[in-house]
């Protein structure tokens, strides 16, 4: 078999031939034919071989991740995941519950605080081909907000520090998610985001100009009408945070993707996305948004910012994900959320086909499409459509992630086939990484097929290092 690109392109459609299993058969040099004998696309990416998918893995850390995944299968646990956790917080304190979570569920989902700690983590994903990806756990919930600045400041300091991490030890072409609550108060985020929630392009690309002028010439925002002093000061000073971020970003050749977060905050989430777009994008995307496809809206909302963003002249960039905040966000209104998990894939499908259009148009260097999802399904319709749009999957501007711990099925066969593939590593102290881990916990549901395979496909792969170890 070839031992470059090549073989990586091999193997694509090797998965994919179902009839005609043999490399010879299917060998062919370019990603954008389809298989010479049968014709099929790479609709087969095989994401059950457990032997491949976990090979790098110790049997202690699949045992850990096999526990794990079997306690995601308790409803209770995962519906009362943060409080149970803050709750030893407070009876333990950090130091004793760190007893408990960091051989487990911290190691398996977390990196660590230190750049030591991503240093070993991103070797070992580098060892792979598999691109990082920097989560920082820094964000805040509406009325969780302080009145000084200077918690924001502190977590800027923080966000270079993680910057500078990435850089150092991210390889190629590094991302660094960042969370725009971390940045600026939560409160004043949901206030604008109550003026702005209704999408209406000419009233977001003015507001876009006026926080990217902003940022740019180190002045207040003008008044808003609807958005109080203390708002348009907080937002005024925090763009000076945001433009500080971006030039981190554009100078260390990040890529700066700023995270989806609850709907009460979003569209103010995403008016600073944009206008960071705007400022930071002129030349190749530094900076993307994420799009959240359980909301029924979700690509109308791409949509209208992509418009946007070309209106400005700038490089469109977009992480697509499912959505993490799905039981809060059915809490405060269910008619924006689509009514099943079936009509969400659907939902996702239609953003990634604009996305994927909007590509082939804008070529390589002045787009990027992130699809970070672990669902079979979607992460196969991908790859068939990238095959059917002639788009490269190694050109870098349509990307697949996964988190760090979950999974490994898809990452790795993915990386086999020869497609660019990130893992989301976060990084964080124990106390602040607790709602994410119960985020993660709720997405490690039994009840979801992704969770269900994983969880077999690690039977099966510890089944068959004991039958080995016995055979020996
Ligand atoms: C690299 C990366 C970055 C991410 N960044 C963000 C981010 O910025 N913001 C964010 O919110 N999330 C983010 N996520 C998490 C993501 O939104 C999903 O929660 C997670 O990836 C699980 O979805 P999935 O596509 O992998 O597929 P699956 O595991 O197949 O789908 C699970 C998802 O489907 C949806 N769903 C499940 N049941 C139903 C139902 N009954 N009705 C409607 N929808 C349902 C939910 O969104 C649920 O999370 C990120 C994920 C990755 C991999």
């Amino acid at each position: 078999m070839a031992t470059s690109g090549p073989r990586h392109i091999l193997q694509v459609v090797v998965t994919s031939c179902c009839r005609h299993g043999s490399v010879r058969m299917c060998s062919h040099s370019n990603t954008s034919t389809l298989c010479a004998v049968c014709k099929t696309t790479p609709q087969a990416l095989l994401f059950s071989d457990h032997h491949r998918a976990f090979q790098h893995k110790s049997t202690w850390e699949l045992l850990r991740a096999l526990l794990i995944l079997r306690a995601c299968g308790s409803n209770f646990l995962v519906d009362n995941s943060l409080k149970i956790l803050r709750k030893g917080q407070q009876i333990f304190g950090d130091q004793i519950l760190g007893l408990f979570l960091h051989p487990t569920v911290y190691s398996q989902f977390v990196a660590g605080e230190e750049s030591s700690d991503l240093a070993v983590t991103a070797k070992s994903l580098q060892k792979m081909e598999i691109r990082l990806m920097v989560a920082p756990t820094l964000e805040e919930d509406v009325g969780e907000s302080s009145l000084r600045q200077d918690k924001y400041d502190k977590n800027l300091n923080e966000m270079f520090r993680l910057a500078e991490m990435t850089h150092c030890h991210g390889g190629v072409h590094p991302c660094l998610q960042t969370k725009i609550t971390a940045l600026v108060s939560a409160d004043t985020l949901r206030n604008l985001s109550h003026i702005y929630v209704k999408k209406k392009a000419d009233s977001w690309r003015v507001m876009v100009q006026h926080m990217a002028s902003a940022m740019l010439n180190r002045v207040q925002l003008p008044d808003i009408p609807g958005i109080n002093h203390r708002d348009i000061e907080n937002m005024s000073i925090a763009l000076g945070r945001f433009r500080q971020l971006g030039e981190v970003a554009a100078t260390k050749n990040l890529c700066l993707l700023v995270d989806a977060e609850y709907s009460y905050v979003n569209p103010g989430c995403s008016l600073v996305a944009l206008a960071m777009m705007a400022v930071f994008n002129q030349n190749r995307p530094v900076v993307a948004n994420t799009y959240q496809c359980y909301f029924k809206g979700a690509l109308e909302t791409l949509t209208l910012e992509l418009d946007v963003i070309e209106s400005l002249g700038a490089c469109f960039a977009a992480k697509l994900v499912r959505g993490a905040y799905l039981e809060r966000e059915r809490e405060l209104d269910t008619t924006n959320i689509c009514a099943s998990y079936a009509e969400t894939g659907d939902n996702y499908h239609r953003v990634l086909e604009h996305a994927l259009m909007h590509a082939k148009k804008a070529g390589s260097d002045r787009c990027l499409v992130i699809i970070a999802t672990h669902n079979e399904e979607t992460v196969r319709h991908s790859a068939s459509r990238l095959l059917e749009l002639g788009l490269d999957p190694k050109a870098g501007h349509v990307v697949f992630a996964q988190i760090y711990g979950m999974a490994e099925q898809i990452t790795m066969p993915l990386v086999h086939a020869g497609y660019l593939v990130y893992k989301s590593v976060p990084m964080g102290t124990l106390s602040q990484v607790l709602p994410y881990l119960a985020r993660r916990a709720a997405e490690n549901r039994s009840v979801l097929h992704g969770a269900r395979k994983e969880r077999e496909l690690l039977q099966q792969e510890l089944s068959r290092r004991l039958r080995s170890m016995f055979q020996r």
